[in-house]
């Protein structure tokens, strides 16, 4: 496996494995790589011939009294990761790389990244949306693979790939959760113990907020009042939001009907964690 910063020698494996005629699968990620980011490797592993991890905290997607200096990084133990998982190359740029100094070109999408983390993050979607389409461009990728933890980045991702016509198949993928249920994510790690122990309450809502949809409720207040209930029993946790919106347009729903998007984000103490289901309704 190679570990790269370069756009340009990552251009030049591209053209090589093009001319070879081998199919190409990215893995977008900050790093601080754990099982939820080696679940999508291992499925770009099985569907492509060579997987490009690119690891990257990409400045321009963290508002300005967010984590981008704290985030945590560690290129050594993701380097062991892809490498265990099959990947072929970890591109690895730094910030300079990506943004030159006038950098002036965003791509944003409306509507689909207004709402949930787009009201609280207003110029979140649009750094994804930017350093996606650019990782698209450097690496020409015929599939990439997001996890559905981050469900309205998939549905933004997804917005964005039609609307440009971009020529590249998105793959969803499962959220990976710790054995007591708290979604996996590299900010988990800013939790003290007893914080971690309170950011149980996620995934608490979310199995409790499912299971009542899966024994029929449809009524969406009353879904989101008994998850909003769990959560504020746990003194640690703030609701920054939990809503019910279409899984695809991330539109308000009163109703729960077809593909339907259960979605919170909560702090415990100062750290912000996400964490959500889909159901289809029948
Ligand atoms: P991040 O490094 O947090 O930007 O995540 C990179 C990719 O990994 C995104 O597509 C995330 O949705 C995905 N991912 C992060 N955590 C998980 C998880 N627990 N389960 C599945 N996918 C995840």
């Amino acid at each position: 496996m190679e570990l790269t910063g370069s756009i340009e020698e990552v251009r030049k494996q591209m053209k090589a494995w093009r001319k070879e005629g081998l199919s190409v699968g990215l893995v977008p990620t900050m790093g601080y790589l754990h099982e939820g980011h080696k679940s999508l490797i291992d499925r770009a592993v099985k569907e492509n011939d060579k997987v490009v991890v690119s690891d990257f905290v990409n400045p321009i997607q963290f508002g300005v009294n967010e984590d981008l200096s704290t985030y945590p990084r560690d290129i050594e133990a993701d380097k062991k990761l892809c490498e265990s998982a099959g990947a072929d190359l970890i591109f690895h740029p730094a910030p300079e790389e990506m943004y030159a100094p006038d950098f002036s070109t965003f791509v944003e999408t409306e509507g689909v990244s207004a709402g949930l983390c787009g009201k609280t993050r207003p110029t979140h979607f649009r750094g994804v949306c930017t350093v996606v389409s650019k990782l698209f461009h450097i690496v020409m990728p015929d599939k990439a693979y997001f996890g559905e933890k981050d469900a309205q980045q998939l549905a933004v991702i997804r917005r964005m790939v039609r609307d440009l016509n971009m020529d590249i198949e998105i793959v969803g993928c499962p959220i990976v959760r710790e054995e007591d249920g708290l979604a996996k994510s590299s900010r988990n790690t800013y939790l003290s113990g007893e914080e971690r122990k309170a950011a149980l309450v996620l995934s608490k809502a979310v199995f409790a907020g499912k299971e009542m949809m899966e024994q029929g409720e449809r009524d969406v207040l009353k879904i989101v009042s008994h998850m909003k209930a769990l959560i504020s029993a746990e003194p640690l946790a703030k609701i920054d939001y939990v809503e019910m919106v279409d899984a695809d347009s991330i539109e308000p729903i009163s109703v729960a009907q077809g593909r339907v998007l259960t979605a919170m984000a909560v702090y415990i103490g100062t750290t912000r964690l996400i964490d959500n289901f889909i159901f289809t309704c029948s």
